[in-house]
């Protein structure tokens, strides 16, 4: 390790709380899909800072916007109206058939507003004291205190748990059916896990589970912060299914690297809130909703919703190809679009080898449930990046073999 990296973790160590343990890396500069560390090695960034950077790093068109909106209008609280959230509203809703959005700041918040307008959605709307939300396993859904209670994971040490959550097993609609009571107000869905391990539903779960809520009165919520906003290769990944969620989430990639996060619902679900129901300091103000504008603009302009299907499609036969090539090293390649993941069918200590080898060969990416290699790429990402990752990867799984 470098000794300008040494001096870092150093520093990180002295100044920064314990909660991340980071990758042997500093970063210091990004350009489309191509980072550079602090010793001036280039790599490919096959994750976008977890599905964020969906226009890749150091956009121009994006950089623009940034920078003509700070000029005229960053911030003014959600006390006013703001031309540049309503113009985003309206084409933000255009993608789905949603008609009302609240603007957060991040994922969890937006699950979060999700949970607060099941609550208050069928104590007010509908009469009902319903209040808990059932989620499936292996979810993620944030870290405030009611996601992680929704998400089941790293909770020690923060209890108790919150109270109002269930969780019943992944895929299992009959265990969704017994989870369902009379106070059940929603179930919260990933239409494609994603710290999970990159599982889509299945059509019949998705039919089953639509078919479950609407009979029971409960309201279907689902996750888009990490599937969402073109990347599973339509605009919102439930779309595959069919399904249309009372309320949806999203969050990571609506603003190129801006903290953003949307909660949509239609417009029956989103008679939960009344005038000062939920708030928020900083969501949606004009900065970000400028640039977002634009990122959602460049996604159509340069169609790379059919895109993420289309290139995501390629790179998972390319996997297929190279699983056969090599009897034995891949168990399965899984996904929707560019949300990919390579299952190695090795123990978790030798997948971390064989990600350290990746990135040693200068290619970005996570491990993910145990020995998933994670694909989040840039929505633009070339295909002869995708390519000579596939060549680096074959590479790697001989030498481990
Ligand atoms: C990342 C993620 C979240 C949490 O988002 P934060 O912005 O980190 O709070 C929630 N749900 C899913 C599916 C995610 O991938």
């Amino acid at each position: 390790m470098s000794e300008a990296l040494e001096r870092w973790k150093e520093r990180e160590r002295r100044l920064m709380c314990r909660t991340y343990s980071r990758y042997p890396l500093g970063i210091v500069r990004g350009r489309g899909s191509r980072l550079w560390d602090v010793d001036g090695k280039e790599y490919v960034d096959l994750l976008s800072g977890i599905a964020v950077i969906a226009l890749g790093h150091s956009h121009e068109e994006i950089a623009e916007v940034m920078a003509r909106q700070s000029r005229k209008l960053i911030h003014v609280s959600n006390l006013f109206y703001q031309e540049e959230q309503l113009d985003y509203a309206e084409k933000l809703l255009g993608t789905s058939h949603a008609g009302k959005v609240f603007f957060c700041n991040s994922g969890a918040e937006s699950n979060e507003a999700a949970i607060k307008l099941a609550r208050r959605f069928q104590r007010v709307v509908r009469g009902r004291d319903a209040w808990e939300v059932v989620t499936l396993e292996n979810c993620f859904h944030g870290r405030t205190l009611a996601t992680l209670a929704a998400t089941g994971k790293h909770t020690e040490g923060f209890e108790p748990e919150t109270p109002g959550f269930r969780r019943v097993p992944w895929g299992d609609l009959d265990a969704l059916e017994k989870a369902l009571t009379p106070a059940t107000a929603a179930v919260l869905v990933e239409a494609v896990q994603g710290e999970g391990g990159i599982f889509p539903l299945s059509q019949d779960y998705a039919d089953g589970l639509s078919a479950l809520c609407r009979e029971r009165g409960v309201l279907l919520m689902c996750d888009e912060v990490q599937a969402g906003m073109g990347r599973s290769g339509a605009w919102w990944s439930f779309q595959h299914f069919g399904l249309k969620p009372d309320v949806f989430t999203s969050a990571k990639s609506m603003a190129n690297g801006l903290p953003l996060g949307a909660m949509m619902a239609t417009d029956e679900a989103a008679e939960g809130f009344d005038y000062g129901s939920h708030a928020t300091t900083f969501g949606g103000g004009a900065l970000v909703t400028a640039v977002a504008l634009k990122v959602l603009e460049i996604i159509e302009r340069d169609r790379l919703v059919q895109r993420a299907a289309e290139v995501g499609d390629r790179a998972r036969a390319r996997f297929r190809a190279l699983a056969e090539r090599l009897p034995g090293a891949i168990t399965d390649v899984r996904g929707l679009g560019l949300l990919i993941g390579v299952q190695l069918a090795m123990p978790q200590e030798k997948a971390r080898q064989a990600w350290g080898m990746l990135l040693e060969k200068g290619f970005i990416l996570n491990l993910t449930y145990g020995s998933t290699l994670r694909l989040l790429p840039p929505l633009n990402i070339s295909e002869g990046d995708l390519e000579d990752f596939t060549d680096a990867l074959e590479d790697v799984l001989k030498k481990l073999s």
